[in-house]
């Protein structure tokens, strides 16, 4: 496993102090870095932002997050699940057409396809980032092939430019869906500065949080027209004559959580930092058991690790579900990684999802022995060290 790069500015991160905390000793897996500056924002948003005003903090963290991505346009809206519909439904992808996903990621990458009548293909990942591989996509593609939804999986980045060209040459469109990535960057672009449009989730457990959440960013002025027409009820911004022209959705996010968004994107750099320290903590203690592989890092990502994640190798005999147990019985909470896609009930019995459990071996070999370890902001290294005791203890036992 090669290092992780270091960050110059290191590790006195402490000043800014976490408002919200858990309410047990238990070690939690996800949680958010909240201080005044969130509490001050979201404040003056219930007072301000009515009448005239309305609005104001969605279009200030719009604007703040299309600067950030260095992308032309950005619509904010209730999650990420409806940002990917959206896309899916403004690039005008229906039944018939077939769009690629990796086999491993949440299930909110895929279930769009079915919302808008289109049929989810399952492509395999890269061993190393756990992200869609750029020759399984290649090999995935149909004369039906509308669309690629590449993952930024744990806060790690796919071959995106690989994956760019190859859609190209399909004349595929792309769709980021970067809802764990937010502060990565691959080759040196932005996660969310990929595709024609790119997605970002702002859930309690993500990186940047607004609660429940989402961004939808774009460059193409007519695309983006039609994804306000389509998020909107069908009508025109400002369009207050009530003679819809389509049927179409209701994605719009409040300025209440605009107002938590914008305060988180303005520190996302230092949310960024701690989850960068919080890996290197892992990282010093577990790199050196054997069989264990975590996060990668290949040269040009830099990996914002959303979930420290731990594959267990071949020669530990002990499952996920062992160690999540021991781990549990520490008071250490863990999540499963995902499992293949095309294994869990919602797809098992499609062609798709068939065809895909006999192909995809790195999802099958990944997905099944993997688990994400607490990455909550709110974590110390005695934290991180109180877990790595008890994984250390319990492979020692494993004969
Ligand atoms: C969290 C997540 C989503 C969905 O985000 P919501 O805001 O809950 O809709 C989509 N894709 C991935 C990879 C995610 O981790």
């Amino acid at each position: 496993m090669s290092q992780p790069k270091s960050d110059k500015a290191g590790s006195q991160l402490g000043s800014e102090e976490l408002i919200a905390k858990p309410r047990t000793d238990r070690i939690p897996v996800a949680g958010p870095w909240i201080t005044q500056k969130e509490i001050d924002y979201v404040t003056d948003a219930a007072v301000t932002c009515w009448y005239d005003h309305a609005g104001a903090y969605t279009r200030r963290f719009e604007d703040a997050f299309a600067l950030r991505t260095g992308r032309r346009h950005a619509v904010a809206l209730p999650s990420c699940t409806s940002g990917i519909h959206l896309a899916l439904a403004a690039l005008g992808i229906g039944p018939g057409d077939e769009v690629i996903v990796p086999d491993l990621t949440w299930i909110a990458t895929a279930a769009p396809i079915s919302y808008v009548g289109a049929a989810p293909v399952f492509a395999d990942v890269d061993p190393v980032t756990w992200c869609l591989d750029p020759d399984a996509f290649e090999s995935c593609i149909t004369e039906r092939t509308k669309a690629v939804i590449p993952v930024d999986l744990y806060g790690g980045m796919p071959a995106l430019d690989q994956i760019e060209k190859i859609a190209a040459r399909h004349d595929i469109a792309v769709i980021e869906d970067a809802a764990e990535a937010a502060g990565a960057n691959y080759g040196g672009r932005e996660a969310g500065s990929w595709g024609v449009a790119s997605t970002f989730s702002f859930h309690g457990s993500k990186t940047l949080t607004t609660g429940e959440g989402g961004m939808l960013l774009c460059d193409d002025d007519a695309l983006f027209e039609r994804i306000l027409f389509l998020r909107d009820h069908g009508r025109r911004p400002g369009d207050v004559s009530f003679y819809n022209r389509e049927v179409a959705f209701k994605y719009r996010m409040s300025d209440l959580q605009a107002a938590m968004g914008l305060a988180q994107l303005e520190r996302l750099d230092k949310l960024v930092r701690r989850k960068r320290e919080i890996f290197r903590w892992y990282w010093e203690r577990l790199e050196p058991l054997p069989g264990i592989t975590l996060n990668a890092e290949p040269a040009g990502l830099f990996n914002v690790y959303w979930m420290v994640s731990l594959v267990l190798g071949p020669e530990i005999r002990l499952s996920r579900e062992d160690l999540r147990l021991a781990l549990k019985a520490e008071g250490i909470d863990t999540r499963p990684f995902f499992l293949p896609l095309s294994s869990i009930p919602a797809y098992r019995g499609s062609s798709q999802a068939v065809e895909a459990a006999r192909r995809n071996m790195e999802s099958y070999r990944v997905g099944p022995r993997a688990i994400n370890l607490p990455s909550a902001l709110c974590l110390t290294e005695d934290d991180v060290e109180r877990v790595c005791k008890v994984i250390g203890l319990t492979l020692n036992k494993t004969p």
